[in-house]
């Protein structure tokens, strides 16, 4: 029980520095009036306050925390989501299990670049390898992967690399949830087609699952209900990355 309150707390106050989006208003807490810092500043009932506050909220002996729990958005709304309520109603699992089924539509999911980088000359061809990454968002805004994409410039024949780690549907993602999966891309008699790997045996999945989440093999991911949503990821990041175009022209 009490490791559930600290999540919901955790969860609320997160929800208030999203609404509160860095803004500092008159720049001073509305409740304390301490000056407040950019970035730290919570949102509540049109409230900016200070994080000292907002814990101090969050923490106040006050609160009937078994009254709280039966309605999380009456107690501390409203505008709280949902997955607030599920950590309390013991439900969360049940509707991530659920969420992880309802399918992605790569027609809108948004793409957010990061990092791109040369890797050095392929052994075999001398050609330069690179890596992007980047980030797949809902049409809610939530991100809800992050990709890899490496090849080697100019080689076809060496085909692609694409390691996604699938992060769930919501803002509030514990690090088990995590998903990864990998697909290889190769490209036969300028006819491309991606294929579903065994994510376990690449290190770029190992590294960012090194603090919890499940690496996919292939058959956990072929022929089951998560392929929909990897299908529409990949997708996504195929059509969308401008980095990738050269990829896309191989076909
Ligand atoms: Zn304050
Ligand atoms: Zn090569």
């Amino acid at each position: 029980m009490e490791q559930k309150i600290e999540r919901i707390k955790q969860a609320i106050k997160e929800c208030y520095k999203k609404n509160a989006g860095g803004r500092v208003g008159g720049g001073i807490c509305d409740s304390c009036n301490s000056p407040l810092s950019e970035g730290e500043t919570y949102l509540c009932a049109n409230q900016i306050w200070c994080e000292s506050c907002t814990d101090k909220t969050l923490n106040a002996d006050y609160i009937d925390w078994s009254k709280a729990l039966k309605n999380i958005n009456a107690y501390f709304g409203p505008g709280l989501p949902s997955y607030i309520q599920d950590i309390a109603d013991d439900t969360e699992n049940f509707t991530l299990r659920n969420a992880s089924q309802t399918s992605l539509d790569w027609n809108e999911l948004r793409i957010s670049p990061s990092v791109s980088e040369d890797l050095g000359s392929c052994e075999c061809c001398g050609n330069m390898r690179r890596y992007v990454s980047g980030f797949v968002s809902s049409s809610s805004l939530l991100t809800v992967a992050t990709y890899f994409v490496s090849w080697t410039l100019n080689s076809p024949k060496h085909g692609a690399d694409f390691d996604i780690i699938m992060v769930g549907k919501w803002e509030y993602k514990t690090i088990e949830m995590r998903q990864g999966v990998s697909l290889e891309y190769r490209v036969i008699e300028h006819h491309g087609s991606f294929r579903v790997i065994d994510s376990t045996q690449r290190p770029i999945i190992a590294a960012h699952l090194k603090n919890g989440g499940l690496a996919l093999k292939q058959e956990e991911v072929v022929g089951q209900p998560i392929a929909q949503n990897v299908f529409a990821l990949t997708s996504a990041v195929f059509m969308k990355d401008k980095r990738i175009q050269e990829i896309r022209q191989w076909s």
